[in-house]
């Protein structure tokens, strides 16, 4: 009866009743508590009026005679006033007490309900700090694994380029042709891995660019190509490619983000296959395109199909294989800020097939041809000056060396003060400019060289923190263009073509651009 607060007894829908009649007779702004109250006592007043009113009348028509008839009803009345009179304070004591009590029951009552959602409330703020806890430790499993697989990455590039170094010191006379491979190829991997680091921290964020280039779709597909012929044959895995006639030769994409997808499942589809093959194959409709990456390989089990895209995770103790589980999310989050999908299908022992699909409009044929800038050795036209700054004396030395050749007129200063007063002084056509340097540092000493010489300068900021230009340029930044250190020689070339507006003369004198 207190878990259903009274709504089940027979007595409560009675008082309802009784106080929705007396509500009809006697209407007025009282609640239906109130209307019980009274229902309730005029109920007990009724049935003690009935007993007592019972009582007396027993007694009168038994025990009187007629001749005393007249003072015993006389005296009866009086009684049964005063009784009634009596009956009615009892009634409402009583009424009155047995409406505490429901109070009482109804405030237990709410009471058992806030503790029963307290109780529930815990419960869940339990589990939910206990799913927090898991992910914490699983996040911090996870940091450990990547710190650990990012140290390794960079320890074996490092140490290669440590070892070939140490023997270029000890014997001047050794080729430096190896050596100098070894390190380019070093230094590139390096830059991978911090590239694809920042990508995943960039694409997390929220700020990753993805860029419309026109590019010429077979020859990247070539480029793949080569790259992955001699690791396959080397690794003994037939490597087949198949696209039709019909693929159109420029299309728009982002290049750099389709190469590193491409590469990311092609270099998995040789790294897990053992014996057999992989397999590239394009197809392309209605502007999408769907690049299949097939192999013969290990494969992965049904149940870890979603684990694979998960951070750090490497399934089916690939022991030996070289990875550290980031190129599967690279690919996953990269297609999905590209506009496309990436599906998976494997089977166990059997093999893969990884699909990219892309939406690849096709671009309109370039009007002029490509650039060669690698091969210029001069520009046409005036001697233009270049003004050079960056408190790293090695990277000074490394743009003169680039530069020099090239016939630039150049001037080079180790700090913010120095760059604006040189280039007050010697009014150059281009300001390369370092981002940080102590004291005054690049953005500042660009503010100050804008002001002194207006429009006239053109500037390139350069930064080894590509967080420095995630944000998309605004109307007053000084800057005319950035590079990203370490930066392709041809992508240094192409910005100075575009801010001096050059011209490149190759080493048959003849213009290239
Ligand atoms: P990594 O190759 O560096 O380990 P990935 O993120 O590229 O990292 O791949 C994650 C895991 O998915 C791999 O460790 C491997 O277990 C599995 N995997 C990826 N591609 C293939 C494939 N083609 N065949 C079999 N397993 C694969």
């Amino acid at each position: 009866e207190a878990r259903c607060h009274d709504a089940c007894k027979e007595d409560r829908r009675l008082v309802d009743q009784a106080a929705a009649l007396l509500r009809r007779i006697v209407p007025a702004r009282l609640t239906h508590g109130a209307y019980a109250l009274v229902a309730r006592f005029l109920g007990a007043l009724m049935i003690c009026g009935l007993v007592i009113g019972g009582v007396f009348a027993l007694l009168y028509y038994r025990g009187a005679d007629s001749s005393a008839q007249a003072s015993v009803a006389g005296a009866l009345g009086l009684a049964f006033v005063a009784l009634m009179t009596l009956a009615a304070f009892a009634a409402w004591f009583f009424i009155l007490a047995g409406e505490n009590q429901r109070t009482a029951e109804g405030e237990t009552e709410r009471q058992t309900v806030m503790l029963l959602d307290e109780i529930e409330a815990h419960q869940r703020t339990d589990a939910a700090l206990q799913r927090a806890k898991e992910a914490a430790e699983a996040a911090n499993l996870a940091k450990s694994r990547y710190i650990v697989g990012v140290s390794h990455e960079i320890r074996a590039p490092l140490n290669a380029i440590s070892g070939y170094a140490q023997l270029m010191e000890r014997n001047p006379a050794l080729s430096s042709r190896d050596a100098v491979r070894v390190i380019r190829r070093s230094a590139t991997h390096l830059a991978d891995l911090v590239d694809g680091l920042l990508d995943i921290s960039r694409i997390e964020n929220g700020t990753l660019r993805i860029e419309r280039n026109r590019i010429n779709l077979p020859e990247l597909l070539n480029q793949i190509v080569d790259m992955f012929r001699l690791q396959a044959l080397a690794k003994g895995v037939a490597f087949t490619h198949e696209w039709p006639e019909t693929l159109p030769v420029w299309v728009h994409t982002d290049v750099k983000r389709l190469r590193q997808i491409l590469i990311n499942l092609l270099s998995n589809a040789i790294k897990y296959t053992n014996a057999g093959g992989a397999m590239l194959k394009v197809r392309w409709r209605a502007q999408v395109a769907e690049f299949e990456i097939s192999d013969t390989g290990v494969g992965v089990a049904e149940a870890d199909l979603e684990r694979i895209f998960e951070p750090f995770e490497r399934v089916g103790g690939e022991t030996g294989v070289p990875g550290i589980g980031l190129g599967l999310t690279i690919t996953k989050l990269l297609t999905a800020v590209m506009g496309g999908e990436l599906t998976v299908t494997s089977e166990l022992g059997v093999g893969s097939a990884f699909r990219v699909r892309l939406l690849l409009s096709e671009a309109p044929l370039p009007a002029e041809r490509p650039a060669a800038e690698r091969r210029a050795t001069g520009y046409q036209g005036p001697r233009r000056k270049i003004l050079v700054t960056d408190d790293d004396p090695t990277h000074l030395d490394l743009t003169r060396e680039i530069l020099q050749p090239l016939g630039f007129d150049l001037s080079f200063s180790r700090d913010g003060p120095g760059c604006i007063e040189l280039a007050r002084s010697g009014e150059p056509d281009l300001v390369i400019l370092d981002i940080s340097m102590p004291g005054m540092n690049g953005w500042e000493a660009a503010r100050a060289v804008r002001a002194a010489l207006g429009e006239s300068v053109a500037i390139l900021m350069v930064s080894a923190n590509a967080h420095d230009f995630s944000r998309t340029r605004r109307e007053d930044d000084p800057h005319d263009d950035f590079l990203i250190k370490p930066y392709e020689i041809d992508d240094l070339m192409e910005r100075l073509q575009t801010l001096l507006d050059l011209q490149w003369v190759s080493p048959a004198a003849e213009p290239v651009s």
